[in-house]
């Protein structure tokens, strides 16, 4: 059976990146990662993928006209109420929606839809088993669907690698990237941090995973920077009826394993190793417990 866990954190700056590879690095094999952060992806700092093949993503199609068949009649200029077809009739790429009307209204068919390159997405190895990321284009929108894919591709090579469970890194926010990484998860441990913007954070996608039904398990990053945060966050976990996973202690060697590349497990003791194994070993518990509700 396998088992999708999607770690969100409704903001960033939480150290999420750093408590999902520690975790990468204590499930121990029969793992997949996915990096769904597809904006702004980090865990390759520290899971340090070897890419091994390496696709073009297809996010939206664009105009084209071929100007040796256009009449210049005008009609696609004045039925793009984006304003994307210019007086030479060559079509502004950053203007153009990929509606397709254009097409549909031209009757010299001078008008083609192209596919624009998005982005990319990666299949890689890493000491903690395979991973699949990708990185969308500096300004390219569709990040959601491309999400859907590294989704969709971490599945594919999971059930390949018959992986027990698959870890997805979740973009930051509650839009639309964030639910096309929770749709179909079987649990999403939200980490947050002690202040009232870690709050609010988490208020807002503990909704999101309520409205998809998706169950949800938090805890709390460097919680002694502010105890009575800690507490009120552990207090509204509660009052929700959710589960309270555990704390982990500001700890400085944190930094210093990142910049070593290396996780805080491999990097050596310290404060936050002892809570984030803590951590771990109650989030396996829950996935244990999703196996026993299912049989
Ligand atoms: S595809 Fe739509 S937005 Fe783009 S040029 Fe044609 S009508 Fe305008
Ligand atoms: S509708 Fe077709 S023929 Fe007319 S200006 Fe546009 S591309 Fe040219």
């Amino acid at each position: 059976m396998m088992n999708e866990l999607v770690i969100l954190s409704g903001k960033g700056g939480t150290g999420k990146t750093s408590l999902i590879a520690s975790f990468a690095v204590l499930a121990g094999g029969s793992l997949v990662t996915a990096d769904c952060d597809v904006d702004a992806p980090d865990l390759h700092f520290l899971l340090q993928p070897q890419i091994q093949e390496k696709h073009e993503f297809i996010g939206s199609k664009l105009a084209s006209i071929d100007l040796d068949l256009c009449s210049r009649c005008g009609l696609c200029s004045e039925h793009c109420r984006f304003e994307a077809i210019g007086d030479d009739f060559t079509v502004d790429g950053l203007a153009c929606e990929g509606c397709g009307l254009c097409v549909h209204v031209c009757p010299q068919c001078a008008v083609s839809m192209k596919d624009v390159v998005s982005g990319h997405w990666f299949r890689s190895i890493t000491r903690c088993g395979p991973m699949v990321h990708a990185r969308l284009g500096f300004g390219e929108a569709n990040s959601g669907k491309l999400v859907s894919k590294v989704r969709q591709e971490s599945r594919n090579l999971a059930e390949h690698a018959r992986a027990d469970l698959i870890m997805v890194d979740g973009p930051p926010g509650i839009g639309c990237p964030v639910i096309a990484s929770l749709s179909g998860a079987s649990m999403a441990v939200i980490v947050t941090e002690p202040s009232i913007s870690g709050l609010h954070d988490l208020e807002r996608v503990l909704d999101v995973c309520l409205h998809f039904d998706i169950p949800a398990a938090v805890c709390v990053n460097r919680y002694d920077l502010d105890v009575t945060f800690s507490s009120r966050i552990q207090s509204l976990t509660r009052q929700r009826d959710l589960v309270f996973l555990g704390r982990v202690p500001y700890d400085p060697g944190v930094t210093r394993a990142m910049v070593h590349g290396q996780t805080v497990i491999e990097r050596g003791r310290g404060p936050a190793e002892d809570g984030i194994r803590q951590l771990w070993s109650e989030i396996q518990a829950l996935i244990d417990g999703l196996h026993g509700t299912e049989t």
